[in-house]
């Protein structure tokens, strides 16, 4: 999107302010869906976890796109969009036997990543087909908070114990009915999902009514210039040939799956904070922003690099800053940063920060979470109204303390 066009909508609903564009968010699934099209039976399911707006959901509906859920509550959002239940693929880690209830109640996809509750699950209800999340123990993703295919990794069911798998399908009688791996997140090695797809199609050949075979996601973006990513079509070319033969062997076409959450939204996504004061020290120039992480946790959560440009002044000599928010506490965006000369009062644009921005974001320093926009064919819509000090009070309940006041001693003598 264009430095004017962002400007002009920072002045128009305020700062901060999440803006998302349609059109980059369509040609990615585009590019994905492409990049398998010689799979007769390909769907990605959209990792709602990335960003949850339900207009998001919805406008990934309309795309024909199915929807990754990892909690009760995100299927209740993607099922306010009237998508079908069986477009939906719920893959928890750790919860409750009574939650994956509560979803398989509504006809949703389960996908179960421990032996305990896919135990209790299967002699429960051993007519509701299930998938499993196998962990193939592979190393990969970008830091170690997001790498989760690995050996001593709380996510997945070992491949080692794929036998124990199908002595409970033997005991229970239940079907599995999909397998699936998620690795990690900054996967940057096309061979990594080769490596991972080969020991899930072993796996898939153990049983006998296998429907879909997911291959998550963990598919790199740039974040900033020369940056290396997942080559799209790379994987696309490989990994389609080995599993139309898959197919074949198979005897049947089942389909293949992915659920991507950053690949879809990640660059569709700007933040935009207002600069209130440009502070030198005797070391740094710091360009203090009307935000923190409490609205983008990224880059101290994760020491994630987010590009961030100067949308109101993109052709300005280039200086050193550091870009740091408004919270009482060390919420630094960007270290001696080359950014275009800033004012106060200057837009800074963040990018890629459509996945795991806005849905990560909280009401630290009870400073109101910011609007969201969406831009879409040209015109642009609030998706979600900045929030107001009623937000912040909702569900407190306040104690009227004037009915405590400590007993008199002699009302304790009493
Ligand atoms: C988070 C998550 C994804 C999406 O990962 P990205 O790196 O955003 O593509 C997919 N599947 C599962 C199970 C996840 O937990």
């Amino acid at each position: 999107m264009e430095n004017t066009q962002l400007v002009e909508l920072a002045n128009k609903y305020g700062s901060p302010l999440y803006v998302y564009d349609t059109d980059k968010i369509e040609s990615q699934y585009n590019r994905l869906t492409n990049a398998f099209s010689s799979v007769k039976n390909l769907k990605l399911n959209y990792a709602v976890k990335a960003l949850s707006n339900v207009n998001i959901l919805k406008f990934f509906k309309n795309l024909g796109s199915g929807l990754d859920t990892v909690s009760f509550q995100e299927v209740q959002l993607c099922l306010t969009t009237g998508i079908e239940p069986q477009n939906i693929i719920y893959t928890p880690n750790g919860v409750s036997l009574s939650e994956i209830e509560e979803v398989a109640k509504l006809g949703v996809q389960i996908n179960i990543d421990n032996l305990s509750i896919l135990e209790q699950f299967g002699q429960k209800h051993p007519n509701i087909p299930v998938c499993v999340r196998i962990n193939p123990h592979i190393m990969a993703g970008g830091n170690s908070k997001i790498s989760v295919g690995h050996i001593d990794s709380k996510f997945g069911i070992s491949i080692h114990q794929v036998p124990h798998i199908k002595r409970v399908v033997e005991n229970t009688g239940m079907n599995i009915n999909g397998i699936h791996m998620h690795t990690g997140s900054d996967i940057l090695d096309i061979d990594t999902f080769l490596r991972a797809s080969d020991i899930l199609f072993d796996v898939a050949r153990q049983f006998e009514n296998i429907d879909f075979i997911d291959f998550g996601s963990g598919f790199k973006v740039p974040y900033k210039e020369g940056d290396i990513s997942t080559d799209i079509e790379q994987l696309g070319v490989q990994l389609s040939a080995r599993f139309n033969e898959f197919c074949v062997e198979y005897g049947k076409d089942i389909t293949l799956m992915f659920e991507p959450g950053k690949f879809l939204v990640s660059e569709a996504g700007s933040f935009l904070a207002k600069v209130n004061v440009v502070k030198q020290t005797t070391s740094t120039v710091f360009a203090h922003v009307d935000s923190g992480f409490n609205h983008l946790v990224r880059p101290m959560m994760y020491d994630s690099y987010h590009h961030i440009t100067n949308a109101s002044n993109p052709n300005g000599r280039d200086r050193y800053y550091s870009v740091v928010g408004y919270i009482c506490e060390t919420d630094t965006f960007a270290s001696n940063r080359r950014i275009a000369e800033i004012s106060e009062e200057d837009i800074l644009r963040f990018h890629n920060a459509g996945a795991y921005c806005f849905s990560m974001a909280s009401n630290y320093n009870s400073r109101y979470l910011p609007a969201e926009v969406m831009v879409h064919k040209g015109k642009d819509y609030v998706i979600r109204k900045r929030q107001t000090i009623e937000d912040i009070l909702n569900n407190q309940e306040t104690i009227d303390f004037s009915e405590s006041k400590p007993a008199s001693k002699e009302k304790v003598k009493a």
